[in-house]
């Protein structure tokens, strides 16, 4: 009889861990599910190049039922788990909820947005999670742009407009910001009505430093160089309130802001805790070095397993992350989908498991076209020659040649005719058009 797998998320994770399996079991060793309510998996380091409009947003993620083909595919959500009886509870996109028995479950269900109760930031702020954020972020940049043109200079309602905060200092936040100010650059150029000066880009981090993954040396310089290129960096500056887009910093400095993004941590989905597997003190699913999830003692549960964000995994290498365990990116998620897929099929065959162990490869981020950085131990690498490591890198790192050549297409299409500066923010109403005109029964 072919055991049943069920994976929980086919984000990277989820995603990685199924092409795995796919490859190494035959159908009658496997039946193969993931549910997800999304139907790609979502290349994240590209959000904030999709924010500025250097990577066509589709081309950001990869269409699971495209590439995986032996996966069974649900969309909708697990909102329970009950692994006492080896039970799913499944919300679908469509239809009544149902329950789904499993062999194997794998969750990998990443994480949200961590937020603090900060006045406005719920009603006012969007996240840099998901290829709808960076799409709205990139929309609402080009589209104030276009309202503070019809509005008179020096006005503090065309300066609100021309007003970008982000918070959070960590590589989603600088290489949000620093993207943004280099697509808001690139605007002015069509936008001749509208003064560098009044395009601001403030970065709120509440520590003395950014970018903890690169040395202080390599943050001082990303610091210097932003700062140079016209982002306000705010360090050891806490947000303390922004109701109705105004923002007061613990530094007592105030400003209006139209665009507030928060990218001041992650955490993983609170769903979990209302099911029957062990979970960490901060919301993680309790992994082992296997990945199999293990109870506090660090009894490993039978057919139970975690990768990714979502899990609370010993990081055994010479380079642990903060607390002992693997930080949440998509280094680790990518290889311990990879290593989890082989466990799984070792299991089912009766053979032994091994242990996750990776060495941190080093870290690279894109600043702003032309500029990034790229840090291994104690080697870094800045600006143009860094930036071209980033691509490359992540170029070839997102899943499937068929994405590959989409995203390396757009970046040679851009290289001759430069990024492209559409907005289509009508796209979040799209009915207006026909509803306005569109006969009705007397
Ligand atoms: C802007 C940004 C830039 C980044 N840049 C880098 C980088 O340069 N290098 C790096 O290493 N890392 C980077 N990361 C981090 C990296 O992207 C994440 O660590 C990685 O995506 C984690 O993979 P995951 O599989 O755990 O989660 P995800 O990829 O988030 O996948 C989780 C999946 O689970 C699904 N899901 C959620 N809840 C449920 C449920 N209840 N039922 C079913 N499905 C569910 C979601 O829809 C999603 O598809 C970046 C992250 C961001 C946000």
């Amino acid at each position: 009889m072919a055991k049943k797998i069920l994976i929980v998320g086919g984000g990277y994770a989820g995603f990685y861990t199924a092409w795995g399996l796919e490859k190494l079991l035959r159908a009658q060793e496997a039946e193969i599910t993931i549910v997800d309510p999304l139907p790609y998996m979502a290349y994240l380091p590209f959000l904030p190049e999709v924010a500025s409009g250097s990577i066509e947003p589709r081309h950001a993620v990869v269409a699971r039922r495209r590439h995986l083909r032996r996966t069974q595919n649900i969309a909708g959500k697990v909102m329970g788990i009950s692994h006492a009886s080896k039970t799913a509870t499944i919300v679908p996109n469509a239809g009544e909820p149902f329950d789904f028995s499993y062999d194997h479950i794998v969750v990998t269900t990443g994480s949200v947005s961590r937020t603090f109760p900060i006045p406005g930031i719920a009603d006012r702020a969007i996240g840099m999670k998901t290829i709808e954020e960076a799409v709205g972020v990139r929309d609402r940049l080009v589209g104030n742009f276009e309202r503070a043109v019809s509005l008179p200079a020096g006005s503090p309602e065309r300066a609100r407009l021309l007003t970008v905060t982000v918070v959070g200092g960590g590589f989603a936040g600088i290489e949000t910001i620093s993207e943004l100010r280099s697509f808001a650059t690139a605007l002015l150029r069509r936008y001749p009505e509208i003064t560098f000066d009044e395009t601001k880009f403030h970065l709120v981090e509440a520590m003395g430093r950014i970018m903890p993954e690169v040395s202080q040396k390599t943050a001082d310089w990303v610091v210097r160089d932003q700062s140079r290129r016209g982002v306000e960096i705010h360090l050891d500056t806490q947000l303390s309130s922004a109701t109705g887009g105004k923002i007061e910093l613990s530094t007592g400095e105030q400003y209006e802001s139209d665009l507030i993004v928060w990218t001041a941590g992650v955490m993983p989905r609170p769903f979990l805790r209302d099911t029957d597997l062990p979970i960490g003190p901060r919301g993680h699913v309790i992994g082992s070095p296997t990945l199999k999830i293990t109870t506090e003692a660090g009894e490993a549960l039978e057919g139970a397993w975690t990768a990714g964000d979502t899990s609370q995994v010993p990081d055994i290498s010479s380079t642990p992350g903060p607390g002992g365990f693997c930080v949440p990116n998509a280094q680790h998620a990518v290889r311990q989908g990879r290593l989890l897929a082989k466990n799984i099929a070792a299991e089912l065959r009766g053979e032994g498991v091994r242990e996750y162990n990776h060495k941190n490869a080093g870290a690279v981020a894109g600043l702003g076209l032309n500029t990034g950085v790229f840090q291994s131990g104690k080697f870094a690498m800045k600006g143009y020659f860094a930036w071209l490591a980033h691509r490359f890198y992540h170029g070839l790192a997102i899943p499937t040649w068929e994405r590959k050549w989409r995203v390396f297409g757009g970046w040679v299409g851009h290289f001759f005719l430069s990024r492209d500066i559409v907005n289509i923010e009508a796209v979040e109403t799209p009915r207006a058009i026909f509803e306005e005109f569109a006969s009705r029964p007397k």
